[in-house]
């Protein structure tokens, strides 16, 4: 058995691993890099009998565009979802690969591969790990995780069952060198949210991912508690309509405290893919809330942001002080506009007297002692990093340490049993 790392070996995201055997070969991840420096890939070459997607973010699924759309690709069915969610709303075509479900902790078999998906707690939901086993040896890929988010039970359950005898772990370490700040779990991030919203007298703005679902649900719930709404776009709501089948405490647009701001690009997509949407377009507009109606009472309402929406933000300074909830990776305000849209403006508000910047996230990604604690109860007789930036870390911070670059073939029998 192979395993090649072909992105990912020092960097975060991009993330293309090739596990092989004589007959069989298997992808796990093919992502688009973060990194605008990172190591080209020309995919074209790979011809693997199968992809497997880990889940939901660009930066594991994005190149599935450039593969044969013959190749089956193997991904949970939300997730699958929530790509064709994005698509649509970045006005482009819905892949057109050959896709299959896997359901979570059922094995499967690709060629000489039998592969089991454990559910696990990161940032986007239908986000998987996975057991790879083949000729008597057996992987397991990390893929993204963590153990504080709204399920994190995930987490306990792996560690109080964790497959036994692995003969390698490849995992992921984004959080290297990277400190957890004071806010530990999402339930501290969903009480700053209301400690915020409860004092406001002005709008709060939250900025954060669309698809952190997570967030979603504790600014949902910060709303209800404190008697607020929270005003999400089209995109958000659709992303919501999408998971509400993993769990019925998802908020959807359904919900009292919950109201849109019909943008014009995303309502035009919505009218424009009528077989699409479904129900969704008539709906949505029962539930729509009007610019008006922001103004008559601002400090009403939390409404979800971008770092592209700065001038929104700007309008509502005209009422007092704002509050704008930052609650994303505070990297990217060291960004430029060209590396992210509106990053230095939202940078910017830091020092402006007009606005009250909190910062309030907590990470998708394992804190180091979470990685300990995986590596201890999987007990890998090697250990090879992937998704970090700072691979040389591990080698004093685990045992069966085994470092690779992007691209080198490493044959299994090579490797310490
Ligand atoms: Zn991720």
């Amino acid at each position: 058995m192979q395993i090649t790392i072909h992105r990912g070996t020092q960097e975060i995201g991009g993330t293309v691993i090739e596990v092989t055997t004589a007959n069989t070969s298997i992808l796990l991840d093919l992502g688009l890099p973060l990194n605008p420096t990172s190591s080209n890939l020309d995919i074209t070459k790979l011809t693997p009998d199968a992809v497997l997607v880990s889940h939901p973010h660009q930066d594991h699924y994005g190149l599935i565009d450039q593969l044969d759309s013959q190749i089956p690709v193997y991904i949970g069915e939300v997730g699958k979802e929530l790509i064709c969610a994005t698509r649509t709303f970045l006005g482009k075509d819905l892949p057109n690969n050959n896709f299959h479900y896997f359901q979570k902790w059922k094995p499967f078999s690709i060629g000489d591969f039998t592969i089991t998906p454990y559910l696990m707690d990161h940032s986007a939901v239908d986000a998987y790990a996975f057991l790879i086993e083949a000729q008597g040896k057996r992987i397991f890929y990390s893929g993204d995780f963590r153990a504080s988010g709204n399920k994190a039970f995930l987490f306990d359950k792996l560690v109080a069952d964790a497959p036994k005898n692995i003969d390698l772990l490849l995992m992921e370490g984004t959080m290297m060198r990277r400190d957890s700040n004071e806010f530990p779990d999402e339930a501290s991030v969903r009480n700053k949210m209301e400690e915020i919203l409860k004092e406001q007298q002005n709008m709060s703005f939250l900025i954060s991912s669309s698809q952190n679902i997570d967030r979603l649900v504790s600014a949902a719930h910060a709303c209800k508690n404190t008697d607020k709404i929270f005003v999400i776009d089209i995109y958000t709501a659709w992303v919501l309509e999408k998971i509400k089948v993993l769990s019925s405490k998802t908020p959807t647009m359904d919900w009292d405290h919950v109201r849109i701001y019909a943008d014009n690009g995303p309502a035009k997509v919505v009218k424009e893919n009528p077989d699409y949407f479904g129900t969704f377009q008539k709906r949505l507009y029962s539930h729509r809330i009007l610019k008006e109606e922001l103004k008559a009472v601002p400090a009403k309402y939390l409404y979800l942001s971008k770092m592209s929406k700065a001038k929104i933000m700007n309008i509502y300074k005209d009422f007092g002080v704002i509050n704008l909830i930052y609650s994303q990776w505070l990297g990217y305000l060291g960004y430029t506009n060209e590396e992210y849209y509106g990053a230095e403006d939202i940078a910017a508000y830091k020092t402006d007297p007009g606005v009250n910047f909190i910062y309030a996230h907590s990470s998708g990604h394992a804190t180091l002692d979470v990685l300990k604690k995986m590596e201890q109860v999987l007990n890998p007789a090697n250990l090879i990093p992937v998704h970090t930036e700072f691979p040389n870390d591990y080698l004093k911070e685990f045992n069966n340490v085994k470092l690779l670059t992007d691209g080198e073939i490493f044959t299994f029998a090579e490797f310490k049993n």
